[in-house]
């Protein structure tokens, strides 16, 4: 691909823990518009590796570039700015604050008021419109004044799936989106990144080969830190390596 078609792109990317090193050496091209899955054995190093994409850490070698700008050793607010918006495992909800409000609070943080949490009623009713929006969007418009804390687990992946669209980025990384989902959820979930991914830049990590096969136009398999392979779904699913390297898991 040219360089104005790459999304995201990592070069040589290497990240030490104390000598132990945890991502090694790694190339990766994320297409523009693609959906982009980071695949491999427990301690691959995939949650490492989009820690460093998104700035949460810094790499020991090896540069990231963002649509062809050297974005290596920004922090997370400033690769956020250049379009990167990342989402996190584990829930970061205000237990008592409705959806609602959450998703008036992100719109709010992205304007020019900054990260002041003004909530007067007056500031967040210009957010309200495309709060319900984007509410409509993750499928969560019936519980728009259910306290967070209320909702059940797939509701809350949905509101913070919310909380990242927010932030309108053009480059979405999404830390497995369908852990510790049952059936219905996955399949809801695998339905709103289709719909999230036209337009955007999507890179995933997820366990779930049958989320991966689904989503993923490019797959990247880790282990050990190192790419392992790199192709398509069909590709990569048949690689012999690829099948050495999960069941020795
Ligand atoms: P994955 O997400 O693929 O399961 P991780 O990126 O979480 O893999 O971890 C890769 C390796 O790096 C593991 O062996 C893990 O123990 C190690 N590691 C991750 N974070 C740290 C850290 N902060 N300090 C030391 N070792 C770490």
């Amino acid at each position: 691909p040219s360089s104005q078609q790459i999304a995201l792109q990592a070069t040589g990317l290497t990240k030490d823990f104390r000598g132990f090193r945890a991502v090694d050496n790694v190339d990766l091209t994320v297409v523009a518009g693609g959906v982009h899955a980071l695949v491999g054995p427990n301690g691959a190093g995939k949650t490492t590796l989009f820690n460093l994409l998104s700035g949460f850490l810094t790499p020991t070698a090896g540069t990231i570039t963002v649509r062809g700008e050297d974005v290596t050793g920004l922090q997370p607010e400033q690769i956020a700015h250049k379009g990167v918006a990342r989402s996190f495992q584990i829930t970061s909800l205000f237990e008592n604050l409705k959806p609602r409000e959450h998703v008036e609070l992100a719109l709010q943080s992205r304007t020019s008021l900054g990260r002041r949490f003004w909530r007067s009623e007056k500031i967040m009713r210009q957010f309200r419109p495309r709060a319900d929006e984007l509410l409509a969007e993750v499928g969560l418009s019936h519980l728009a004044e259910k306290p967070a804390g209320e909702l059940a687990y797939g509701q809350k992946r949905a509101l913070e799936m919310a909380l990242v669209l927010a932030l309108d980025p053009a480059i979405m990384l999404l830390d497995e989106p369908t852990a510790g989902m049952g059936i219905e959820d996955v399949t809801r979930t695998i339905e709103l990144v289709k719909r999230i991914a036209v337009g955007r830049t999507v890179v995933f990590v997820d366990h779930n080969m049958h989320v991966v096969g689904s989503l993923a136009d490019r797959v990247t398999v880790l282990q050990q830190g190192k790419v392992l392979a790199e192709g398509s779904y069909e590709e990569v699913r048949r690689d012999p390596r690829v099948i050495t390297a999960y069941l020795g898991e």
